[in-house]
């Protein structure tokens, strides 16, 4: 996943008004509480303490070194004090990366008993935090604010679902994403502007001939194929469902050489993400099934039908879920058919093949079967139905003069039934904050049929990352009315343009 040993500074304003022995103590503070934080275990990031910054000088000088620290991913700023905004301007003017305000305290309680005029000087966050947080928005800086004490583990989830955000943010200008193909004849909305892509999330977009893709596939040495297909024989079940094993085994094969030349070509050529398209397989012999699942498990990103965007997103939210704890799993994922019976309403997700196990539960098997599309051999895929329990569909579409980013909080469920005849990854889930609004929603949204997938992320943090980039974001969730969402959709319109 390329972890860059990425770090956040944490930097406390005041000035110099309150004297030696005043400072002396917000610096103790502040000291504290980044020691705390940083002892949590809940922030996934190290924090870095700085010194308390009290004029213009010491703020720009701060915020610059914050740009060029490449291992800086964001600063989080806290006014312990009264901390005259104008100082603030030149600094946060010059300054590029992520900001959280986190408007805290040191004491949890007021101390009723002791409390006099000198406490109230050192300790007036409510006071201070107002002016800084005053020119951050007549500057109109992108930044996040959170509110509560710090040692409250919902103030201390909020920070660290942040950071998450600020490293998907950091990253987003380091994916690249190869093209094998062009996008699936005649479909809208995998399109899309590839230079304005570029612009505002910072995604490199190339596109390559199939065939020198291909052309790694057929030079992977079959003694390293045969190794990974004993892998596969020893970490999947083997479902030959009435198919000869010496022909099965030879199918799965070319999956195991596609993964190889894959990653080869994609370590070599440093691309993160990589889209197929069904309709154009070159020389190669199968559609990359079980293969851009495995890649997909290993942190590449992934769209089909050469759907770019999906793919870089899939990458995004796979860096800003990197190293969690207990994670769930992301993947590309598509709407396929629905069931429509009252009371148990949910879109079957699925796609032609290209589900990443990270999603799995239970069992993986691998199973070879007829496409029904294409002329191509019958591939090798991974099949497994997925976890239960919240997640958010993420759609980045093109509107034309603008990207919109509509991301849907879902319920993921068992299915009632085993579907023995399906062989293709699944899951199952009721969009929020039901099947017929949350739909209708996403159709007026203009979302599309793929999407990229999570468990470990929240719509919060999507659409962070959505603002950060300066593009409109649509959230459809427990709250969502279509009377208001269509209203949302208008403005949006306008303040888009
Ligand atoms: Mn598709």
């Amino acid at each position: 996943m390329n972890e860059k040993g990425y770090r956040f500074w944490f930097a406390t304003g005041s000035q110099d008004l309150y004297g030696e022995e005043c400072l002396a103590k917000v610096a103790e503070h502040s000291r504290i509480m980044v020691e705390e934080l940083n002892k949590t275990g809940i922030l996934p990031f190290e924090l870095v303490w700085k010194p308390t910054l009290i004029d213009n000088a010491s703020i720009r000088r701060l915020f610059n070194e914050a740009n060029a620290d490449e291992e800086c991913a964001g600063v989080i700023t806290w006014m312990h004090t009264f901390s005259p905004a104008k100082s603030w301007i030149l600094g946060l003017q010059e300054y590029r990366k992520p900001l959280l305000h986190l408007h805290t305290q040191f004491n949890q309680e007021i101390p009723y008993d002791t409390i006099d005029m000198d406490f109230m000087n050192e300790n007036q966050s409510a006071h201070g935090d107002r002016e800084f947080g005053h020119i951050v928005s007549r500057m109109g800086i992108e930044r996040k604010v959170v509110v509560g004490h710090w040692s409250d583990e919902r103030v201390q989830k909020r920070i660290a679902d942040w950071m998450r955000t600020a490293v998907g943010i950091m990253e987003s200008s380091h994916i690249r994403v190869v093209r094998i193909a062009d996008n699936m004849r005649n479909v809208a909305v995998t399109e899309g502007d590839k230079v304005e892509a570029q612009i505002k999330f910072g995604w490199e977009i190339d596109a390559y001939p199939v065939n020198e893709i291909a052309e790694y596939v057929k030079a992977v040495p079959s003694g390293e194929i045969e190794t990974l297909v004993e892998e596969y024989y020893s970490k999947y079940d083997i479902l030959l469902e009435g198919r000869e094993e010496k022909e099965f085994r030879r199918h799965v094969a070319v999956q195991a050489g596609i993964e190889i030349g894959f990653e080869t070509f994609l370590k070599e050529k440093n691309y993160q993400a990589v889209v197929t398209h069904f309709g154009d397989l070159g020389s190669l012999k199968q559609l990359p099934g079980l293969a851009i699942q495995r890649l997909m498990e290993k942190g590449y990103g992934f769209g089909a039908e050469g759907d770019w965007k999906t793919a870089a997103m899939v990458r995004l939210m796979k860096i800003m879920t990197s190293g969690m704890k207990d994670a769930k799993g992301t993947s590309f994922m598509e709407d396929y058919t629905y069931n429509l019976v009252p009371g148990k309403e949910g879109i079957l997700q699925a796609h032609m093949l290209e589900v990443c196990p990270t999603i799995s539960e239970g069992p993986i098997g691998i199973k070879v079967c007829p496409l029904s599309m294409g002329d191509r051999e019958d591939p090798a895929r991974l099949v497994f139905t997925s976890k239960t329990g919240p997640a958010i569909a993420a759609s980045l579409v093109d509107l034309g003069n603008r990207f919109r980013l509509i991301i849907n909080e879902v319920d993921c469920k068992k299915v009632e039934k085993p579907m023995p005849k399906l062989p293709v990854a699944t899951a199952f889930w009721t969009p929020k904050p039901n099947l017929a609004v949350g739909a209708e929603s996403w159709i007026l949204a203009g979302g599309a049929h793929h999407t990229a997938f999570s468990y470990d992320l929240t719509a919060e943090q999507m659409g962070d990352w959505a603002a950060a980039m300066g593009i409109e974001a649509v959230y459809i969730d427990q709250d969502t009315t279509i009377r208001s969402l269509k209203n949302e959709l208008r403005w949006n319109s306008i303040a888009f343009r």
